[in-house]
């Protein structure tokens, strides 16, 4: 078992928590006491029952564990977010939440700012499926039911949006590095005048970054409406060690008409935490309704106003403030410099993938992800080693993830299989944790003797 967990920490922790639940409730401290009738040590049986079912678990929490997009909460977030369920507020509106919905304000201004925004409309929500759909709801109501065009890399939520907002859907091939084919979307465009492009900065499967200076370009032959997908990836337009093609898709963010960012991705955050932006403060006309049940004490906009769902919890904005005060999102800052050590680690990664005879990769990392293929004759045999491989760093706790990569792309780094199924099973990992670099070593240790292991009487 891996043991990284620090019962001293936890400890401190939940002493530093104390101490605040104190300062918060001596704001009540005017009411009539109210005792509750729970006794904690009744509670304990069940909440080592709920432990013993956790086990079940991966080690999501700990750098050993690479293979989905999992990166912890910050103590600074989990303990905020424990702190505001003191209170449970709700940011359906000011009445429910009135200091958390003042955070969600202040915070959602922070993100608006690093995408270089000043005056955006914007707010949280429960992820980024969520804010895909809203980003997609306003401009199905701005730009008259134009049809949507996304990658064949782009999150599968785009299509299902569509489905739901019943706006037409085309799906827009990748060149060989799975970035959107921007020449073949002109073509699919045909000089049509009304439609949504989204483009992803940051993948979801292979980590890769849509050509929005391309997708501009085109804006500016043929009218369209931008929407930029960066659940994933949009936090890197910090980072300092991207490639300068990378780097300048994240420096042109602020072009695009909306942008979704999920802070229960890179940005420290307990999920439930999404985040949706738009350049034109004006679409807030399109969330207009006339709800008997909300609420008339806020002169401002509310955010019950300008948001697709109503109940949301405040404890989701109380945690991304307090991470904020942490780790201000700042070029040189430290929020900043661990995602460039996560790009590192991946570097790093794919440098020693690129010098064992065992595998081949099949992209260039661009952020963090990294995906592999196992070398062999054919498709099939290559993708049942990617699965013998899988387990067996599973097995010495080292927990990766199997791809399925079309033939289209994944040919091209694999010119050499035999092609005799459709789609290639790779490896994959996410070195999304800011401790990843520091550990990559060890890591590397683990997977070469995997390597080792099941392909030492192998001939290449
Ligand atoms: C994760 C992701 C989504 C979906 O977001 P959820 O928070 O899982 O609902 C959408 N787009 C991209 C690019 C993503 O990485």
């Amino acid at each position: 078992m891996v043991d990284n967990h620090s019962a001293d920490h936890d400890t401190e922790c939940l002493r530093v928590l104390g101490e605040a639940l104190n300062h918060l409730s001596g704001g009540f401290a005017d009411l009539p006491s109210t005792q509750s009738a729970e006794n904690p040590d009744a509670l304990s049986e069940i909440l080592n029952n709920v432990a013993e079912r956790m086990r079940d678990n991966f080690p999501y929490q700990h750098p050993f564990y690479l293979g989905q997009m999992l990166k912890p909460p910050h103590p600074v977030a989990s303990l905020a977010y424990a702190l505001a369920m003191a209170i449970n507020p709700n940011n359906h509106a000011m009445d429910g939440g009135r200091a958390s919905s003042q955070m969600e304000k202040e915070a959602v201004r922070q993100i608006a700012r690093m995408v270089g925004w000043e005056s955006a409309l914007g707010h949280l929500c429960g992820g980024g499926t969520i804010a895909n759909l809203e980003a997609l709801w306003v401009a199905r109501e701005v730009n008259q039911h134009a049809p949507v065009f996304a990658s064949s890399q782009a999150h599968y939520t785009h299509e299902r949006c569509c489905q739901l907002l019943g706006v037409p859907f085309h799906s827009v091939p990748c060149d060989n590095s799975g970035r959107m084919d921007v020449q073949r979307l002109e073509e699919m465009l045909d000089g049509s005048s009304q439609a949504t492009i989204v483009v992803t900065l940051g993948t979801t499967g292979l980590g890769v970054v849509d050509p929005l200076d391309q997708v501009l370009e085109l804006r500016d032959r043929v009218p369209c409406r931008i929407h930029v997908d960066a659940a994933y990836g949009g936090y890197f337009r910090l980072a300092k060690n991207l490639e300068p093609a990378t780097k300048r898709q994240f420096s042109l963010m602020q072009e695009a008409d909306s942008i979704v960012i999920d802070p229960h991705k890179h940005g420290l955050q307990p999920y439930g935490c999404g985040c949706v932006l738009f350049r034109d403060p004006a679409v807030a006309r399109v969330y207009k309704h006339d709800s008997p049940y909300t609420y008339f004490t806020s002169d401002d906009l509310h955010l019950g106003e300008i948001s697709f769902e109503c109940s949301r919890p405040g404890a989701s904005a109380v945690a991304l403030w307090a991470t904020l005060q942490r780790f201000p999102l700042t070029v040189d800052g430290e929020f900043a410099q661990g995602l460039e050590s996560s790009r590192t680690a991946a570097t790093l990664l794919s440098d020693w993938i690129d010098q064992s005879p065992d595998f081949v990769r099949i992209v260039d990392p661009e952020l963090d992800i990294v995906v592999w293929s196992v070398a062999a004759d054919s498709a099939k045999e290559s993708s049942m080693l990617a699965e013998r491989f899988f387990h067996e760093a599973a097995k010495r706790n080292v927990h990766l993830a199997m791809l399925q990569v079309p033939k289209a792309l994944a040919e091209v780094a694999r010119p050499d299989l035999k092609w005799d199924r459709d789609t290639l099973v790779c490896l994959r990992a996410c070195l999304m944790k800011p401790e990843h670099q520091e550990w990559l070593p060890r890591i590397l240790e683990v997977l070469d003797s995997c390597r080792r292991d099941l392909f030492q009487d192998r001939s290449h």
